[in-house]
């Protein structure tokens, strides 16, 4: 087994009995979204996706843009790309920043019909004129031409705003409904590389609704506190490349009876494909 990826997690999955809150994350509720059998394996049956490489390269950008606007908060002043952009705003300054941004706590809010406590770690929180909150998200990538936020795959961005917004609204906060992504595009148009790789900086305004988020929280609810493990996307290649090699690998060599035996994975039935928990 690798040392950064446990198959069968022994901990922090959904127990239908437990009255206990269970911790949702905004990735997992978009993980739901994706596809509810991915999900169901992964936060009720404890059997996560394998994780991909870090992106140690975004992870960098974000830590420079977070100290960069860490700067302009503590003068509370506007980062020039805010002025540059004409964005009315400085940098909130809050006790709570920190604990905002922190993947493991971020924003938190407990919903009461699921008892989930739904989490969100923020990249940044601005403040405007008229003492509403605004939510920014840090993006990096590189490509030719000018990054958007138009791709069909971008909808999990979208998401991702509209849920920390929620999450800050619940928390009592004014939100303003317009979002930003500062969204760092690398530049391969030089001509030495130079040990350097420059940046052009784009701010793109979003707007927020984020009205499918407590249907999302009671489909997912729905979903862990069932019974029976959701189909699959049958045009989703992982799974497609599951069922080809139990099909090739002979029986006695998949440890089925092992799994049986143990109890470890319940003879659960299958979900009629296409059964939709969204409600
Ligand atoms: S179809 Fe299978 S592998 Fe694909 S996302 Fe769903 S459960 Fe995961």
């Amino acid at each position: 087994m690798s040392q950064y990826y446990n198959p069968k997690r022994k901990r922090n999955f959904f127990d239908p009995k437990s009255g206990e809150p269970f911790r949702l994350s905004r990735s997992k509720i978009d993980l739901f979204l994706g596809c509810p059998r991915c999900f169901y394996l992964d936060r009720r049956l404890g059997v996560g996706r394998p994780p991909g490489f870090p992106f140690s390269l975004n992870s960098a950008v974000d830590f420079l843009l977070k100290k960069e606007f860490d700067i302009h908060r503590a003068e509370q002043t506007a980062h020039p790309l805010m002025e540059a952009y004409g964005i009315k705003a400085v940098p909130f300054e809050h006790k709570m920043i920190g604990e905002w941004r922190d993947n493991f706590k971020g924003v938190q809010y407990h919903h009461q019909s699921t008892n989930f406590i739904v989490t969100g770690a923020v990249d940044d929180v601005w403040v405007n004129l008229k003492n509403e909150l605004i939510v920014v998200d840090y993006k990096s990538t590189s490509k030719n031409g000018e990054v958007n936020i138009d791709a069909e795959w971008q909808i999990g961005y979208k998401r991702q705003m509209e849920v920390y917004q929620w999450l800050l609204r619940k928390n009592g906060f004014d939100v303003s409904e317009t979002g930003y992504f500062v969204y760092c595009n690398g530049d391969t148009d030089k001509n030495a590389f130079d040990g350097k790789l420059e940046f052009n900086i784009k701010i793109i305004p979003y707007t927020g609704n984020g009205n499918w988020i407590e249907g999302a929280l009671i489909g997912a609810h729905k979903c862990l506190s069932g019974d029976k493990i959701p189909a699959a996307d049958k045009d989703c290649d992982y799974c497609n490349y599951i069922n080809a090699a139990q099909s090739v690998v002979p029986r006695g060599r998949r440890g089925e009876k092992k799994v049986k035996q143990s109890g470890q994975i319940p003879p659960f039935q299958q979900e009629k494909a296409g059964q939709a928990f969204l409600l």
